[in-house]
């Protein structure tokens, strides 16, 4: 008897034009066809006088052991799968399946896995360019997979910074988990995230659409989508999705004479982010990306850097070497005002005799050090719960003591805001004052953001002048604003001020030249009352 065989076809998104000439060959050479009956309909062109095995959606593994049934008979058999059969396909199936029978490959049925197009590739090329760099698919089903599970690999790809493509985001009945993967990755990524879905690739009803992370549910997804999430630097450009490769890091992509010769181009001082000699000193890069006190100290590295390479000339490699001036602010917590013995101690004994310590009216001690080994100090200081932050041109969360906690309703949501806002770079020093109750006795409306809580809801006031003789406090722009939506409402207003702000632009400036902030129109401040008093009259 002929040997069978089986031929395990990925078929690409659904045109021919997008199928490989290997799948195309392999379905004409098989004796029978076997698949989804959608999936049968999209290869009817190439069908002549196989034999057709359609299933339902469900029964894959039926189809799997049918296969393998007519093979072992000495058929040919084609399994087809869309996109590519070792993505979410048959072909892992159908390994299993022969391998519950002791299949091997020398004496049993032949088996070839024909690669296709997947969806990550297809929906990516509708989009722009938006894989580009390293990025991973999840699969929000979890009929076969516990939904912990794929938490956990949601919430693992979102911190690492991967671009992500969700395959069966959504259907009649799993309504719940493309919301709950939107949570998670806000908790990672910015709501302006760029994401695109496209429905039906290269089919006949294909549609795509262009969002962004806050947004991605106004719109229809269903099982024929692929959501796919940009990293970090993700942006639109023209209605396209493109998410850069880093060649701007070294290249003047505008100049066609480049700075770099080709033969500096793989040296130490070209790349100084890379890891160079091969090991690094203490912590690996994944250690250091999955350990949310690392990224903080690897952030208050980079700031302190920039900082340095604005006021200096030195350069980059240098400032990598040699020992540097390491500047950061230390507190006991947003809401928490008291330090303790210890906390004071480990202070003064990590940053040494000769560190410049200095108490600041944003509640912070703000500690400039030299040393080769910032994140010694970083951990140590931590490990007695000392709140690290990075100081400069970024957002600064001052809240008040919350009546030493008695008054704590609201301090769920200013810890939120700090973990998704605190620290982050906009274009100038930005000061969000957060305030537990009406007394608002740590002046909340005198910074470029305050917040009150009162009545079980929040009010919100920005564009405060915080400083100079005509400072005023911020216009009161929304009042009993709902616990669950004043975070995301802060967190789009700073966004908005890091993407539209102009250099160095404080926050009022800023309010008042674009006028409009998330639906808040600026006022004109009323004139003030010119006082020309002496100091203590
Ligand atoms: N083997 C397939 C994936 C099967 S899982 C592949 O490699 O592409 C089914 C999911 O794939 C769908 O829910 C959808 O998220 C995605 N998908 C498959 N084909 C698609 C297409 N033409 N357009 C958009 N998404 C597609």
């Amino acid at each position: 008897m002929q040997r069978g065989k089986l031929l395990i076809i990925g078929f690409g998104p659904g045109s021919e034009q997008h199928m490989t000439f290997r799948a195309k060959e392999a379905i004409l050479e098989s004796d029978s066809i076997i698949g989804y009956s959608t999936y049968v309909d999209l290869i009817r062109p190439l069908i002549t006088d196989q034999e057709i095995v359609r299933t339902g959606m469900t029964e894959e593994v039926s189809r799997a052991q049918e296969a393998v049934r007519q093979a072992e008979l000495g058929k040919t058999v084609a399994v087809i799968s869309s996109g590519d059969s070792g993505v979410y396909g048959m072909a892992g199936l159908v390994y299993e399946v022969l391998i519950e029978k002791e299949w091997r490959e020398e004496s049993g049925v032949e088996v070839e896995i024909i690669p296709g197009i997947s969806a990550i590739n297809s929906c990516g090329s509708l989009l722009g360019a938006p894989i580009m760099h390293d990025a991973c698919t999840i699969s929000l089903s979890d009929h076969l997979t516990p939904w912990d599970l794929i938490k956990k690999r949601v919430d693992a790809a979102a911190q690492a910074d991967f671009v992500i493509a969700l395959y069966n985001p959504r259907s009649g009945k799993r309504t719940k988990q493309i919301v709950e993967t939107q949570k998670i990755l806000l908790n990672y990524r910015s709501p302006n995230t760029p994401v695109g879905l496209v429905k039906s690739a290269y089919r006949e009803r294909e549609h795509i659409v262009i969002t962004d992370l806050a947004h991605m549910l106004d719109h229809e997804i269903g099982m024929l989508t692929t959501v796919i999430i940009g990293n970090n630097s993700t942006f639109i450009y023209d209605g396209k999705m493109i998410t850069p490769r880093g060649y701007q890091r070294k290249y003047t992509l505008s100049e066609s004479e480049q700075q770099l010769k080709p033969h500096e181009r793989l040296k130490e001082k070209a790349e100084p982010w890379a890891l160079h000699g091969g090991v690094e000193e203490e912590k690996t890069v994944t250690d250091r990306l999955l350990n949310p006190r690392m990224l903080a100290e690897e952030a208050l590295q980079k700031l302190n850097i920039e900082t340095r390479t604005s006021e200096k000339t030195t350069s980059q490699s240098d400032l990598f070497q040699q020992e540097d001036i390491f500047e950061f602010a230390v507190s006991p917590g947003i809401a928490n005002k008291k330090l303790t013995p210890i906390q004071m101690m480990t202070l003064a004994e990590t940053v040494g005799e000769k560190a410049d310590l200095e108490y600041t009216p944003d509640h912070v001690i703000k500690v400039s050090v030299k040393t080769a080994t910032p994140h010694k100090i970083t951990e140590r200081l931590s490990s007695v719960g000392l709140l690290l932050l990075p100081i400069g041109d970024v957002v600064n969360i001052k809240a008040c003591d919350f009546c030493d906690g008695d008054k704590g309703d609201s301090i769920p949501q200013v810890e939120e805001l700090q973990q998704r806002i605190g620290g982050v770079a906009v274009p100038k020093q930005m000061n969000i004052g957060f305030n537990g109750c009406g007394m608002a006795c740590y002046g909340a409306p005198t910074n470029d953001i305050g917040i009150i809580y009162r009545k079980k809801g929040f009010d919100l006031f920005l564009g405060a002048k915080t400083t100079g003789r005509n400072a005023h406090v911020g216009q009161l722009v929304a009042e009993e604003v709902a616990p669950d939506k004043i975070v995301d409402l802060v967190v789009r207003v700073v966004n908005d001020y890091k993407s539209r702000g102009l250099p160095n632009e404080r926050f009022h400036k800023f309010f008042k030249r674009v006028q409009d902030v998330e639906g808040f129109t600026y006022r004109e401040v009323p004139e003030q009352v010119v006082v020309d008093m002496v100091c203590g009259d």
